[in-house]
């Protein structure tokens, strides 16, 4: 008797989930075939942690997940398959060993994003993966509500199934066009709208620019609206010539871009030192005010955080001897210090935005399976859908995960 037909399955993307998609495909025993628009593969991949790519990090699933937001229980099918141990074990078992420096994220021990890259295509060689580099997929051939295949330039591949993992719209120069969720739209599911996410945000307050390239090792800040006040986000933050950057503002980002629809500033509240409570920093402020004498206001400002920063809280008052400081001034530094509320007006373009917030809406789509509720055989996976991660390795896990997770069901249908 002739063996059966291997299942063709066609991979668009070569980002993370695109990997990972046509690896476990392979492995369960197709023909794949990896599309991908760019001139080389994984080119967001190979730039992720500035080279470094933070794979993961610490956090169980659940708490992993949760992160993510409203959405986190569609991940949990995806993530049982592919986090934590699972994940360390497969990646150990490839020859690439992760390391957590920092006892929370997971980077490779060697070789950064290429030896990660190296890694998958290496497995993708040896399961016999066909990889094709400017292959850009302009349309889906779908007849009676099933995947038949894909145009490709001006070859049309037939698929028993087709896998879309072209991730989301930003950084273009890097393969993130937004030509995924054309590709979704004509198989009729509806994309959230889209706004550029982890990246820096600007401020009307002209006065930032002086400080700009100035960074605080650890702030708190949040958005201050009540629908947002309880998500704060703490850690670094860097002045820019228009604005704000660095951790503790890149996963606020998205959201505010997402108010900016519907309010024309949005109030960003940041305290510049979180290590001292309000209380203790009036406390500070008397005792400097009744045993700091001579020195200046700035003097002592000055050694808690940049002297730049001081000058500008200070104002006119930098020379002023503690034991002169008034207490109307104590008490506006310490709303300066611990509460400031900056108007933000924009964040930075797709171009600098590290990943897009919003995407496929997934009620449409199976968790367990990744498949379409409505075109039999077509698949999603990664940053395309709606599911947006927070810095710290939460995006290049989640498009891991879900490629498996896309992969094996294409393959096993
Ligand atoms: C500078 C930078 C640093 C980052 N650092 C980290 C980090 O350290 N840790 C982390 O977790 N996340 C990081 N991210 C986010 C992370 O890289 C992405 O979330 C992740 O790559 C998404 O994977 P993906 O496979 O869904 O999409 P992508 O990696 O974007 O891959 C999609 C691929 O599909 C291709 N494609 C799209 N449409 C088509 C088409 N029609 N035909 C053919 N090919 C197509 C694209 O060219 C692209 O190669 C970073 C992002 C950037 C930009």
């Amino acid at each position: 008797m002739a063996p059966a037909k291997k299942r063709h399955i066609v991979v668009v993307g070569s980002g993370p989930s695109g990997l990972a998609a046509a690896y476990s495909a392979a492995l369960n025993g197709a023909e794949v075939t990896l599309l991908e628009q760019m001139p080389s593969c994984g080119m967001k991949l190979l730039a992720s942690g500035g080279g470094k790519c933070n794979v993961t990090n610490t956090l169980e699933i659940e708490e992993f997940a949760r992160t993510f937001g409203r959405n986190w229980r569609f991940m949990m099918p995806a993530l049982e398959m592919f986090h934590g141990r699972e994940l360390l074990e497969f990646f150990e078992l490839h020859q690439v060993k992760l390391v957590k420096s920092d006892g929370f994220h997971y980077f490779p021990e060697r070789n950064g994003a290429r030896g990660i890259l190296n890694m998958w295509l290496e497995q993708l060689r040896s399961l016999g993966v066909k990889v094709s580099v400017s292959s850009q997929v302009t349309e889906l051939i779908i007849n009676d509500s099933k995947i038949c295949g894909v145009k490709c330039g001006e070859h049309t591949i037939s698929a028993d199934a087709v896998i879309l993992c072209c991730g989301g719209k930003s950084y273009p120069a890097l393969g993130g066009l937004g030509r995924g969720y054309k590709l979704a739209e004509q198989a009729g599911h509806p994309i959230t709208p889209l706004y550029p996410a982890m990246t820096g945000v600007k401020c009307q307050e002209e006065w930032v620019k002086e400080c700009a390239g100035l960074s605080l090792d650890d702030v708190c800040c949040f958005i201050d609206t009540k629908s947002d006040r309880r998500n704060v986000e703490r850690g670094e933050l860097l002045f820019t010539h228009n604005g704000f950057s660095a951790f503790a503002i890149l996963d606020l980002a998205g959201r505010v871009a997402e108010l900016l629809d519907t309010m024309p500033t949005v109030p960003l509240c940041i305290d510049f030192l979180p290590q001292l409570e309000t209380d203790a920093l009036c406390a500070l402020f008397d005792k400097w005010r009744q045993s700091s004498g001579k020195k200046s206001m700035l003097c002592l400002l000055a050694g808690l955080f940049p002297r730049r920063l001081a000058e500008i809280f200070l104002g006119s008052e930098s020379s002023t001897p503690a034991s002169r400081l008034k207490s109307a001034t104590a008490e506006q530094l310490v709303k300066d210090i611990k509460r400031h509320t900056f108007n933000i007006c924009g964040v930075e373009s797709w171009d600098k935005a590290m990943v897009t917030k919003g995407g496929v809406v997934l009620r449409e789509i199976d968790s367990h399976t990744l498949e379409s509720r409505k075109t039999a055989g077509l698949f999603f996976a990664g940053e395309l859908l709606d599911i947006t991660g927070k810095c710290g390795g939460f995006n290049i896990t989640w498009a891991f995960a879900s490629g498996m997770c896309a992969g094996t069901a294409a393959a096993s249908k």
